[in-house]
């Protein structure tokens, strides 16, 4: 193997509705939010130097809305009631996700739900998510995430298209 020294890492950033995007600092975790409105269309990637150093690349990905169609076994639990069972997450983006429960279950529009579920990448990485249920036709749900979609690094590389 050979290491390039001059190589810097290269992460990718989503941008929101409001055009801003949330730089995450892989080794520190400092997060600084950066109005990109004016760089759409000429430049899509910044180089950045950390507080603390670190130097990186930062890709903007504009398409927040992408959807991946997947099959990905999972747990729900409801956070305000005992309720819990098994899944089927069917697809996700990086701001929702609907899922199936197979079991006969009591889940309600607006009640909040913690999903754990694994993707299907070389890591089986475990993805634990906080969301709001906005819409249950029998078995199907489909829900929000409470949480700023940019700020989830396992999430945005494993729905980078
Ligand atoms: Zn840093």
């Amino acid at each position: 193997m050979e290491i390039f020294k001059d190589e810097i890492p290269v992460y990718t950033f989503y941008v929101d509705e409001d055009e801003n995007a949330t730089l995450l600092c892989p080794v520190c975790r400092f997060e600084k939010t950066l109005d990109v409105k004016s760089f759409r269309g000429s430049k899509n990637s910044l180089r950045v130097k950390c507080k603390c150093g670190a130097v990186f690349k930062g890709l903007f990905e504009y398409r927040k809305t992408y959807r991946k169609r997947v099959k990905l076994e999972g747990r729900y639990a409801v956070l305000t009631r005992e309720e819990h069972g098994p899944i089927l997450v069917e697809d996700l983006s990086l701001g929702g996700v609907n899922f199936v429960a197979p079991e006969q279950h009591g889940v309600k529009v607006g009640e909040l739900l913690e999903l754990v579920f694994t993707l299907d990448n070389p890591w089986a990485t475990r993805i634990t998510k906080q969301v709001e249920t906005t819409s249950v036709e029998e078995r199907r749900i489909g829900a929000k995430f409470c949480k700023a979609y940019e700020r989830d690094p396992d999430l945005g590389l494993y729905l980078m298209p």
